[in-house]
């Protein structure tokens, strides 16, 4: 379990990335070495939860945007190079492969989005 924190010294103001631990008995400032108790359990256990799962969908915004590369290789590929500016015409796979890369470009910014929204500060 570690979760990662945005830590802002009460004493000095220096700001500091805390990586907290279950090991982790005290949140020191490395600084001034002021020094507070770590967080409880409860909050340290929710915080690892919340972190994991933006990391999991920070993991799949990357591999939806692969995937739409992809997609949009297979597109050029398939569009015969043209250009594509009589996309009606467009031979039916090479369509469904232009909208499944928008479609998986589209996740992966939402997805990319949520998993670097939040950052978690700390005072300590
Ligand atoms: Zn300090």
């Amino acid at each position: 379990m570690k979760v990662t924190l945005n830590g802002t010294c009460s004493e000095c103001y220096q700001v500091t990335d805390l990586i907290l631990t279950e090991k982790t008995k005290e949140i020191i400032c490395p600084t001034c070495g002021h020094a507070v108790p770590t967080l409880d359990e409860g909050s340290m256990a929710s915080l690892a939860k919340d972190q994991s799962k933006r990391a999991i969908m920070g993991i799949i915004a990357a591999l939806a945007f692969v995937v739409a590369g992809f997609l949009f290789l297979g597109f050029v590929t398939n569009s015969g190079g043209g250009v594509p500016g009589n996309i009606p015409s467009l031979p039916g796979n090479a369509m469904g492969m232009l909208v499944g890369s928008i479609v998986m470009l589209l996740v992966s910014l939402g997805l990319g989005f949520v998993a670097a929204s939040r950052n978690y500060v700390c005072e300590f």
